[in-house]
């Protein structure tokens, strides 16, 4: 098989990965032939670096076989894809060509199992030896890491990478039981802690010797599929809030069961709405940057989040008691869930009120959408009507029209990678 060939069908296998972004731009061919700038089917993506860049990176598998059979998988063994497999040569050489030719600037590689976790593993850390060592490649490596492979495999792949990642996949042991066999909370969780010591050790070294290895693993990351079972929003949450407290994960990203050619039967026959997946990361965003706990963002009775608006503005609502908030004498916690109130505006608000009393216009001032934050704030010249925050529906019914969904989120975009 050409490389060409090769690279078309594990570029296409490595887009189900979400722990790095989105594969490739909008598909734009003439005839079926890419035209220039076209992306698609070379499996170049975008992903965020640790320190918030954009970067470009190659992203493929190493080979699209794999020994297990997680029903979820368009690659597990019993699927009848074609299949098609890299040497770690190759893979080194397409990522140096690429990147002299400046398609990319890093490298993203996962793979199916083959043979054992310990020789795919090893292939994996080749490519990342190989490119870091022999050809003092200085652009990003994500590795995705293979969860039984043996301690001293991962330590090198942490010493190559910039980003390590073992996808958790469902929230559940039960869950894994089901639709992946093969797979083991336990083992996944284990993985992740060692990981996760390699990880501050590097960082350690770092901080004390200047003479520390150039290249460390400064995070890792993790996906986990949305829909693919009933596991609700609630659970999913509750899943990512122990990975990020007991790991330090730097992202949990949320991706949309997407049903498979020929698929299990205990398989959802369709996929959940992409709004719940957006719905998640926006939760999400709460949990790590605005103090939510994963409990306070579904209710026991309705576990799932509502998909109409936005998690903050829901959970606004279903707490009116705590509302308005006074603009000039809250705590930062607070300001940071007003609806409509971002961390930048937050951090600015509290800059202003150290001056003078915040009035409406300072916030006008400051590009707070207005219209999201009013009946939740009072100023120094302003406060919401008593009967506003006493009618909960009449409140739900300006902020959603029917089946519209709008975002009053208040947050900055949302980055995926
Ligand atoms: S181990 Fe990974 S590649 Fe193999 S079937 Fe499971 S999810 Fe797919």
């Amino acid at each position: 098989m050409d490389l060409h060939r090769k690279l078309a069908i594990l570029a296409d296998a490595a887009k189900y990965d979400a722990s790095c972004a989105t594969n490739g731009g909008v598909k734009r061919t003439s005839r079926g032939t890419p035209g220039i700038g076209s992306v698609t089917g070379t499996g170049i993506c975008h992903s965020f670096t640790p320190d918030g860049r954009c970067v470009s990176l190659l992203k493929v598998l190493l080979t699209n076989y794999c020994i297990y059979d997680c029903l979820y998988c368009v690659n597990r063994v019993s699927s009848d894809v074609p299949r098609a497999r890299f040497t770690p040569e190759e893979v080194v050489q397409l990522t140096l060509d690429f990147y002299r030719r400046n398609y990319i600037e890093g490298l993203f590689l996962s793979s199916g199992i083959v043979k054992s976790p310990d020789y795919t593993m090893e292939q994996l850390v080749a490519v990342a030896r190989k490119l870091r060592v022999e050809h003092e490649f200085r652009g990003y490596i994500h590795l995705k890491t293979i969860v039984e492979a043996s301690s001293g495999l991962i330590e090198e792949a942490t010493r190559y990478a910039d980003r390590v990642s073992i996808n958790m996949e469902l929230p559940t042991s039960a869950d894994l039981q089901r639709l992946a066999p093969e797979k083991n909370e336990a083992r996944i969780r284990a993985s992740m802690g060692e990981i996760r010591q390699h990880i501050d050790t590097a960082a350690e070294e770092r901080r004390k010797h200047k003479s520390a290895p150039p290249f460390a693993a400064a995070s890792q990351s993790t996906q986990l599929i949305v829909g693919a079972t009933e596991a609700s929003d609630h659970t999913l949450l509750q899943t990512s809030s122990t990975l990020y407290r007991d790991y330090k994960l730097s992202r949990v990203y949320y991706s949309a069961f997407s049903p498979i050619p020929h698929a299990s039967s205990k398989l959802p026959l369709a996929p959940p709405p992409l709004m719940r997946e957006h719905r998640l990361y926006q939760a999400d965003w709460l949990m790590r940057y605005y103090g939510f706990e994963a409990t306070e963002l579904t209710e026991p009775r309705a576990p799932n989040l509502d998909l109409r608006m936005d998690p903050k503005l829901a959970w606004a609502l279903r707490n009116l008691h705590l509302f308005p908030v006074n603009v000039n004498t809250a705590p930062r916690h607070m300001l940071l869930r007003v609806p409509g109130f971002g961390v930048r505006n937050v951090d600015r608000i509290l800059q202003s009120r150290r001056w003078h009393s915040v009035r409406l216009h300072d916030l006008v001032r400051l590009k707070v959408p207005m219209h999201k934050a009013l009946p939740f704030i009072e100023t120094s010249d302003y406060t919401p009507r008593a009967q506003e925050l006493e009618h909960v529906e009449r409140l739900k019914a300006r902020f959603v029209r029917g089946d519209e969904q709008i975002d009053l989120f208040g947050a900055p975009a949302l980055k995926v990678g």
